[in-house]
C-alpha cells in the first residue's frame, strides 16, 4: 500500500492544457457544429454542453444500426499515429478529473496489472458485439441510452458509462422530475457506478482509463502505430526506476537494451517520467525522428 503523497500536482503545464480542452469539449456554443466533430476523448455528447462526438457512444450508434464506422476508425487510426494515448493524458477530460481526484490525500492503492484487461472485455461486449447483434431496429436516442431509462439500452452507454452519468445522467435526474419519475434500477445502478469509479479514482491513480474504459482499449491497440515515443539512452540511464514509480498508469518498463519496450499500451503519454528521470538526456520524447523533450536531471525525490 503505497501511502506517499501523490505527485501529479506538479505537472501543472499539463494540468493547464487539461483544463482548456474541459473548457473547449464542453464549451457549449460550439455543439452545433462540434457534435459532427469526433474526438477521441471520452465526453458525453448527450450533455447539452458537450461540443464534440464520442468515439464509444458513435461506435454503438454505428452498431445500432449495423453500419461500419468508417468515420470513427479513420479518426482513432489518425490519432493513434500522432499522437497514440496522449489524447488520454492531455486532452481527456474525464482522465483530467481522476488526476484532479487524485489529489486527494488518503491512502493509495496500486491497481493490479490484470485489471487493464477488463476493458478490452467491454469494449468487444458492450461497445461492439452486443449493439451489432441486439441493433437493427430503430436506434433508441442518446439520453435514453444515457440515463439507462431504456429497457432496450443494453451497451456501454446504456449499463456502464460513468461519463455519461456524470454530465448528463446526473443532471437529467437532477432538473428533469419526468426523467426521474422514469428512473429504473439500470439508472441507479449507473449512479452506483458513478460513485464507485469516482471512489477508486481517489485511491488508484487512473483507474477508470486503466480497467473500465472501451476508448482506452481501442487507444491502446493501436497505440504502438504511434509517431509520438519514449526512448531511453542507455549509457546515461542509471536503472534507478524513478521513472517506474511516478507513472500514473504503471506502463513504465525501463528496457534493457536500445530498442526494447518503453512502456506498456497503457502509457498516456503523460511525460512524467521524462520530466522526473534524474539523468540529464536518460529518457527523451520523441515525435518521429525529431526530439520533443529530453529529461534535464534534477535530485532524486
Ligand atoms: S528515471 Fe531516468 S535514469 Fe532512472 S531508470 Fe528511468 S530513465 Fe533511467
Ligand atoms: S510511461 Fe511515462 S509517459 Fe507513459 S504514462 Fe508512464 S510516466 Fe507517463
Amino acid at each position: 500500500m503505497d501511502r506517499t503523497r501523490p505527485e501529479i500536482g506538479r505537472s501543472g503545464w499539463r494540468s493547464r492544457i487539461q483544463l482548456i480542452s474541459l473548457a473547449v469539449f464542453n464549451g457549449y456554443y460550439l455543439a452545433p457544429v462540434g457534435k459532427y466533430l469526433c474526438i477521441p476523448v471520452l465526453n458525453c455528447y448527450s450533455c447539452p454542453v458537450g461540443t464534440v462526438a464520442c468515439p464509444v457512444g458513435s461506435i454503438i450508434a454505428f452498431g445500432l444500426i449495423r453500419r461500419i464506422p468508417y468515420y470513427i476508425i479513420g479518426v482513432i487510426g489518425l490519432a493513434a499515429v500522432s499522437a497514440g494515448r496522449a489524447f488520454c493524458g492531455w486532452a481527456c477530460p474525464f482522465g483530467f478529473m481522476q488526476d484532479l481526484l487524485y489529489r486527494i490525500r488518503s491512502w493509495k492503492w496500486r491497481l493490479p496489472r490484470l485489471a487493464n484487461s477488463l476493458k478490452y472485455a467491454l469494449l468487444v461486449l458492450l461497445v461492439i458485439a452486443l449493439p451489432v447483434a441486439l441493433g437493427g431496429g430503430k436506434a433508441k436516442t442518446s439520453t435514453e441510452r444515457i440515463t439507462g431509462e431504456s429497457s432496450g439500452a443494453i451497451d456501454y452507454c446504456g449499463l456502464v458509462c460513468p461519463a455519461g452519468t456524470a454530465e448528463a445522467g446526473v443532471p437529467s435526474l437532477i432538473t428533469n422530475r419526468a426523467i426521474r419519475a422514469r428512473a429504473s434500477w439500470r439508472t441507479w445502478s449507473k449512479v452506483g457506478i458513478l460513485a464507485v469509479v469516482l471512489g477508486l479514482a481517489v485511491v488508484s491513480r487512473r483507474s477508470f482509463c486503466r480497467a473500465l474504459c472501451p476508448l482506452g482499449a481501442l487507444m491502446a491497440l493501436s497505440s504502438g502505430m504511434s509517431l509520438l515515443r519514449l526512448e531511453t539512452d542507455q549509457e546515461k540511464c542509471t536503472r534507478c526506476r524513478r521513472c517506474v514509480k511516478v507513472c500514473p498508469t504503471a506502463s513504465r518498463i525501463v528496457p534493457e537494451a536500445s530498442g526494447g519496450k518503453e512502456a506498456t499500451a497503457e502509457c498516456v503519454m503523460c511525460l512524467d517520467c521524462v520530466r522526473d528521470c534524474p539523468e540529464a538526456g536518460a529518457l527523451a520524447t520523441r515525435f518521429g525522428a525529431r526530439t520533443v523533450m529530453l529529461s534535464r536531471g534534477k535530485p532524486n525525490a
